[in-house]
């Protein structure tokens, strides 16, 4: 049994958050590769570190260097390893990566740190492999994803890998430089690396239990939608927008991998399970026979 976990910004925000997913794989050996965003919100205003990003690249373009906008994102990088307790030379990696960011002067290259810099601190804390996406996910001249490519770079990359982390959100270009997906793009990693292992389960972690078969905002009392189809999911795309990437189903559908939305901060709730077809008849199980309302 093979299952990958996609765990989100915001269970990657801090030790706190890193240590429930930690736990979270821990329970479960068959949870061996786990996809990982770049810290999110830790709190309702707090800045995304994906955001501040973007920011030091216009920093680069207009002055040359990044160095205000970068000095939050050490610092936070710098607190996550020490609460986390990791042997991890991090002052010397955000060096470097501050450095690559003045030379690259890419907004994509820039962005694309985040997920870099939590899937090497999330790997040492896990005491497992990094493996970057970089070395996997590949671009056509038309920057869509290159996906027979892909696909075999990820069956060969991680064959032999017991368990690994890999951040998400990012690939490479035809000309070999580093690109990203569009935002919340991890969620397409996540899905693309379940394609290429040809994996049982897509589990992708998120602060929600789910898909709710109405908008909240209408209707307050929406239940979580427990199963719905990769179909069903497209129709009511609208609703899952904020929850899953919607490029995110197609990779995961064409293997036939399940898609299970879970909570990290409730992860005795099944959440909601995508899938081809029903798994059982909505009617004899006195299951609801409409799954979601638009
Ligand atoms: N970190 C990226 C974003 O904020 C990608 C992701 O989290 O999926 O959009």
């Amino acid at each position: 049994m093979i299952k990958v976990c996609k765990f989100g910004g915001t269970s990657m925000a801090d030790a706190k958050a890193m240590n429930q997913a930690k736990s979270i794989i821990e329970s479960d050996a068959s949870r061996r590769y786990i996809v990982v965003s770049a810290p999110g919100k830790r709190f309702k205003d707090d800045i995304k570190i994906t955001d501040m990003l973007y920011k030091c690249n216009q920093e680069v373009l207009e002055t040359g260097t990044c160095e205000k906008s970068f000095s939050i994102i050490k610092q936070r990088f710098i607190e996550i390893v020490k609460d986390l307790g990791v042997s991890l030379d991090i002052e010397e990696i955000l060096n470097e990566t501050q450095e690559a960011i003045e030379m690259n002067k890419s907004a994509d290259f820039a962005a694309s740190r985040g997920e870099y810099l939590s899937a090497r601190i999330f790997a040492a804390f896990l005491g497992v492999e990094f493996v970057d996406c970089a070395e996997m996910v590949r671009f056509d001249r038309h920057g869509k994803l290159n996906d027979d490519y892909t696909d075999d770079k990820v069956a060969s990359r991680l064959a032999n890998v017991e368990r690994a982390v890999i951040p998400g959100f990012y690939g490479k270009n035809f000309q070999g430089e580093i690109k990203t997906f569009s935002r919340g793009g991890s969620d397409i990693s996540g899905s693309i690396v379940a394609r290429g292992v040809k994996a049982d389960l897509y589990e992708n972690w998120t602060d929600v239990s789910g898909f709710l078969v109405c908008d909240p905002r209408i209707v307050p009392e929406a239940k979580v939608i427990k199963q719905i189809t990769y179909k069903e999911v497209r129709e009511l795309s609208y609703m899952g927008a904020s929850v899953l990437h919607e490029d995110a189903i197609y990779p995961a559908r064409m293997a036939n991998v399940p898609i299970n939305i879970r909570n990290t901060n409730a992860p005795e709730d099944p959440g909601t399970m995508i899938t081809a077809e029903p798994a059982y008849s909505k009617i004899d199980d006195g299951e609801p026979i409409i799954t979601g309302i638009a």
